[in-house]
């Protein structure tokens, strides 16, 4: 039997089949990427894509609301639950958009905002050039310390003291470490600022409490709900009581309109998968993937930015293998492995082609590789890199990580029949 779409659009179908194929039969390590079980899959596209629901539960503006107020709810408080929260708002359409809610709750167009400069990991929104953050606030950016590859709390102290921000911004897309988010609120505390903490990477470890929580310090905490977190894409922003309100309303109606419920629908499916034992294990499972797979890679004679990893992440620097960052991450996918590449601190080259590759575990974890599989996967990256233009041994490799996928393969996660 032909499914829906199949039948009424071969095309397309073709193309998602083609693409789970490149799922399911690549080593996926971007860090920002997972896998969702078949249960968020089947909220995701489930009938709430029909329903609007702008407004709240019990204040919306379009009537038939007796299902979505429910479910709305539900995935509030599990939020609030499972982050020891005051307050949650899930309606965020993603994380970009939870942090530009963030600031337009608590700020003024041209308040001063301090966050990580993108090239040292931090994120567009955090104050980028190129970035809208930039250009309705007034931008502050912290560097990491070039030796350490660390925060830097002395120049994030005397920056703060200089400059006066209205808004502090912990969190990063590209850190190794953990964050010591209770120096970010004191350095805030001191110079009267509030304290935004981007979780977006780390949500997931730190549900699990195996990262420092930023809920007790941060006047507000925004968090993507599709990374370590394993939920739909989306996002959704975690505060105090007393920002309550603001929050709420820069989210509707100060920036966006009729809430994604069926995102929302799958949020709370996620938040239910989050609050499990095996969860937490899985949590567990990826940083000690990663502490093996920076083990494998810096006794194959790799440089890691700041020597190593707390979290899911790892950042190489090439410099020492002499070739850079886009013909690494290239070569890598050609080899079956999909990676990203990326800035280092203090980068001699262009970001366009950067000096550095960003690898993650949080989507193999899920697929179950363990200990044994990164350091076959380390391996491969070291083979990968000294053969970047040498194309049958990417081929030799390409075969052995299909072998790896075929080992582990993807929970079924789509709706979609597979052809014939
Ligand atoms: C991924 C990320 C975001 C943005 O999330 P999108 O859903 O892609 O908009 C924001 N902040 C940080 C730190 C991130 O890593």
């Amino acid at each position: 039997m032909l499914s829906a779409l199949e039948k009424y659009d071969p095309q397309i179908f073709e193309l998602l089949t083609q693409e789970k194929a490149r799922q399911s039969a690549s080593i996926r390590l971007i860090p920002s990427e997972n896998y969702v079980s078949k249960a968020v899959m089947q909220a995701t596209g489930s009938c709430l894509t029909n329903k609007y629901a702008e407004g709240y539960p019990s204040k919306r503006y379009y009537e038939g609301q007796q299902v979505t107020d429910l479910i709305e709810s539900i995935a509030t408080q599990r939020a609030k639950k499972i982050f020891h929260a005051d307050h949650a708002n899930v309606q965020s359409y993603s994380g970009s958009v939870a942090n530009i809610a963030a600031y337009a709750s608590l700020l003024s167009p041209g308040d001063t905002i301090m966050g990580l400069s993108l090239p040292y990991g931090g994120h567009l929104t955090h104050g980028w050039k190129v970035s809208l953050t930039s250009k309705i606030y007034n931008s502050v950016q912290y560097e990491l310390n070039h030796d350490t590859g660390r925060l830097d709390f002395d120049q994030i102290r005397d920056l703060a003291k200089k400059h006066r921000p209205k808004m502090i911004i912990s969190g990063a897309t590209a850190y190794p470490r953990e964050i010591e988010f209770d120096k970010f609120d004191e350095i805030a505390r001191e110079v009267g600022a509030y304290h935004l903490s981007d979780i977006a990477h780390i949500s997931g470890l730190v549900i699990a409490g195996i990262h420092i929580s930023p809920v007790p310090y941060a006047d507000i905490v925004s968090t993507t709900t599709h990374k370590t977190l394993r939920g739909p894409r989306g996002g959704m922003l975690l505060c105090k009581e007393e920002h309550a309100k603001k929050v709420d309303k820069a989210v509707f109606p100060g920036l966006q309109g009729g809430p994604h419920m069926h995102t929302i629908t799958a949020i709370a499916v996620a938040l239910a998968e989050a609050d499990t034992n095996e969860f937490v294990e899985y949590a567990k499972q990826i940083v000690k993937n990663a502490k093996r797979l920076a083990d494998k890679l810096l006794e194959s004679g790799f440089d890691l930015v700041s020597g190593g990893t707390d979290n899911h992440l790892l950042l190489i620097d090439l410099r020492n293998k002499n070739v850079l960052g886009k013909p690494v991450a290239k070569a890598l996918d050609r080899a079956g492995i999909v990676s990203n590449y990326n800035t280092i601190p203090n980068d001699p080259s262009t970001p366009f082609n950067p000096s550095g590759l960003r690898i993650g575990t949080p989507a193999v974890t899920t697929r179950g590789m363990k200990e044994d599989q990164m350091d076959i996967i380390g391996n491969a990256i070291k083979t990968v890199v000294e053969n970047v233009d040498n194309e049958s041994v990417l081929e030799k490799v390409r075969k052995e990580m299909l072998l790896l996928c075929s080992n582990f393969p993807v929970p079924d996660h789509f709706i979609i029949p597979p052809k014939n």
